[in-house]
């Protein structure tokens, strides 16, 4: 079955490749992001492969569904930017892969956490300066310091336990509470005193209504001077400006971000040559206390081979109309 993959970077179309041997698709790798005009790259393709950053909102799956697409394959665990009740109504089904390594990203949360509050981002570049000074760089214990943790699914509550093993009184919210966590020590408490108490926020819920800018000016009010925030979910839970201006007042005393709200315009490009044009991302980089990566939480090679595996076999599900266990439900709220 002919694949176009969107979004297709080396590594992509490395690990696909690899994997694809005993699935024997026909994969077309397109570097274009998935969007209204780049759809038509994917005519008489029963299924396209798309990532986190692809805009499949309405014109683009109708622009899929007249070239003859019917399955779309998500290589990733969110489907927050796909327009699921556009899909419905075009008669097209969405698979996803649900989890690929809880554990890359949790890992990723505790490095992020561990590299701001030890400095350890400027003193690499001291070093390679000549610069041995250890002055600025002091940071603080973790053990004995309260932790708290928004969202304990899969990767929320990984990261939860990893944090109970460091020593730290481990606070969380979520709406469907995790036994597996409770059992591990962690607390499950409300948003307000999750704020209001943690040293540390690490950010694990997905993006949805509810949760867009979930930390904005009055949430901020209510934390501790000084807080340490760490948001591996999805960008739009902080509303970056009130973040700003949070680590300007020194409310925030670290920020950590492997994602960003207005991302999809900047990360997985080399823009180093470009001039970047978002005066909000750029004043975010100018903090010493602001750790940003462009989205890279979940690359282990673990991961990537889970990630290509799962798609693969969720498009020989659909190709050969057997039932796909990682279907979207189309009337589910991302
Ligand atoms: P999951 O679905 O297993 O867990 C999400 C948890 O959030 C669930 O327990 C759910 O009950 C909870 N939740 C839902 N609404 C909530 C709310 N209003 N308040 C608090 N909690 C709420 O998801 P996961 O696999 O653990 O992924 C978590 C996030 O990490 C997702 O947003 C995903 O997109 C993101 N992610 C990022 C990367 C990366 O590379 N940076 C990689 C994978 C996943």
């Amino acid at each position: 079955m002919k694949v176009t993959v969107f979004s297709s970077k080396p590594y992509d179309e490395q690990f696909l490749k690899e994997f694809n041997a005993p699935f024997g698709h026909q994969l077309v790798f397109i570097e274009n992001r998935l969007k209204p005009e780049t759809a038509l790259l994917a005519e008489e393709s029963p299924a396209v492969c798309a990532f986190v950053n692809d805009v499949l909102d309405a014109e683009t799956l109708g622009n899929l569904a007249r070239g003859g697409t019917r399955f779309i394959a998500m290589r990733c665990a969110g489907f927050n930017n796909v327009d699921l009740a556009a899909a419905k109504a075009l008669g097209l089904q969405v698979a996803r892969v649900p989890a690929y390594s809880p554990h890359a990203v949790a890992e990723y949360a505790v490095a992020l956490l561990l590299c701001l509050n030890r400095r350890i981002h400027k003193a690499y570049n001291r070093v390679r300066e000549g610069n041995f000074s250890i002055d600025g760089l002091m940071g603080s214990d973790v053990h004995g310091k309260t932790i708290g943790v928004v969202g304990t699914g899969i990767i929320g509550s990984i990261f939860a336990r990893i944090m109970t093993g460091f020593g730290c009184e481990v606070l969380a919210y979520d709406i469907h509470p995790n036994p597996d966590c409770v059992e591990a020590g962690v607390r499950y408490v409300s948003l307000d005193e999750l704020f209001t108490r943690s040293h540390a926020i690490s950010l694990h819920c997905p993006l949805m209504p509810q949760t867009l800018h979930l930390i904005e000016e009055k949430t901020l009010a209510r934390m501790r001077d000084g807080v340490f925030i760490v948001n591996t979910s999805r960008g739009a839970l902080i509303d970056t400006e009130a973040a700003i201006t949070a680590i300007k007042s020194g409310r925030i005393g670290g920020l950590a971000l492997d994602v960003y709200e207005e991302e999809s315009e900047l990360f997985f490009e080399d823009l180093s040559f470009r001039i970047i044009q978002d005066d909000v991302f750029m004043r975010l980089t100018t903090f010493p206390n602001v750790l940003v990566t462009g989205h890279q939480a979940f690359f282990t090679r673990e991961a990537m081979a889970n990630i290509s595996n799962t798609t693969l076999s969720n498009l020989a599900d659909f190709e050969a109309g057997r039932d796909c266990p990682n279907l979207v439900k189309l009337d589910s709220k991302p």
